[in-house]
């Protein structure tokens, strides 16, 4: 079955879909994205993952590209057309196309929106994280604004590969006070002996994960105590459980920091409990696929 993707108003086959050379995401990284999951047949956290949307669109002061309710329809046209029942969908924004220049485009100028859909296995995902994930520190590089969802991710690229060539899957900025920030694509979470969560505050220095949220929620929910505060490389290494969130991996058990294996080198038990649970705390929208 061959992929669908919707750009500027047009589902278009995926291996054509494309976006003008001069389109400012191209050119400025002038945009920002969402990626939201699709469960069993169900969008995962689309209201928060909306309103997330929104505030990035108003803070770099672009445009909406259609209302809300359009936007959902689309969401769910892209998903049906590509037949996800469990995946995830991609939506991104920019300023527009225009000739290439600094300043904002005129006014008038039409912000780009494409969408794209995929499947994926969910086996594969629970597999990663029954063995657990390695993660790499790296030093924060990133711009002061990592609060918006922007499309600007070199820093993101190149610690995550660094991460890759190091056999982990995940590389932590850490700032200049010795304390992790986040990862490149995922929020960073410790467990501490006496069962208290640890997550750095979403104030300043991360982007406000809405897998971190629900997470949050659900742990209270468990009778876990959350503190909101930075942890450092050592009090990570010291801790009983660590793991990672995002609307990818959901969930993710840290078992190796650097070259220090955490416990035994397996994913703790709280942490597998919560994975196992997280849908139960999330928002879920049913889809209506075709065929079913
Ligand atoms: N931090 C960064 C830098 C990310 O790219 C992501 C993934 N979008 C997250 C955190 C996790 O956010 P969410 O739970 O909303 O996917």
């Amino acid at each position: 079955m061959s992929r669908v993707a919707y750009v500027n108003g047009q589902y278009v086959p995926h291996s054509r879909a494309a976006v003008h050379i001069e389109d400012r995401g191209y050119q400025f990284s002038d945009g920002i994205y969402e990626v939201c999951e699709v469960w069993n047949n169900s969008l995962v956290d689309m209201g928060s993952h909306l309103d997330r949307f929104d505030r990035s669109l108003r803070q770099l002061q672009i445009r909406a590209p259609m209302s809300r309710g359009a936007l959902v329809r689309v969401m769910k046209e892209v998903i049906a057309l590509n037949r996800v029942k469990n995946g995830l969908i991609y939506m991104q924004v920019t300023r527009g196309v225009s000739p290439r220049d600094h300043y904002f485009p005129p006014k008038d100028t039409p912000p780009s929106l494409v969408m794209t859909a995929k499947s994926v296995s969910r086996l594969k995902n629970d597999q990663i994280a029954a063995r657990g994930v390695g993660v790499i520190t790296v030093e924060e590089n990133r711009w002061d604004r990592v609060d918006i969802k922007s499309v600007g991710l070199l820093p993101n690229v190149l610690a995550k590969q660094k991460a890759k060539e190091s056999g982990a899957r995940e590389a932590w900025f850490v700032d200049k006070n010795g304390l992790i920030t986040e990862g490149g694509s995922t929020n960073a979470w410790i467990i501490l002996k006496d069962g208290t969560l640890v997550t750095r505050p979403a104030t300043h220095g991360i982007l406000k994960g809405i897998t971190r949220g629900v997470l949050m929620k659900l742990a209270e929910t468990k009778g876990f105590h959350v503190e909101e505060r930075g942890f450092s490389i050592s009090e990570a290494k010291q801790a009983q459980e660590v793991f990672l969130t995002s609307a990818s991996g959901l969930v993710m058990p840290v078992t190796k920091i650097n070259e220090t294996i955490m416990g035994d080198g397996k994913p703790g038990p709280i942490v597998q409990d919560l994975r196992k649970s997280f849908h139960e705390a999330s928002e879920l929208i049913k889809l209506n696929v075709a065929g079913d």
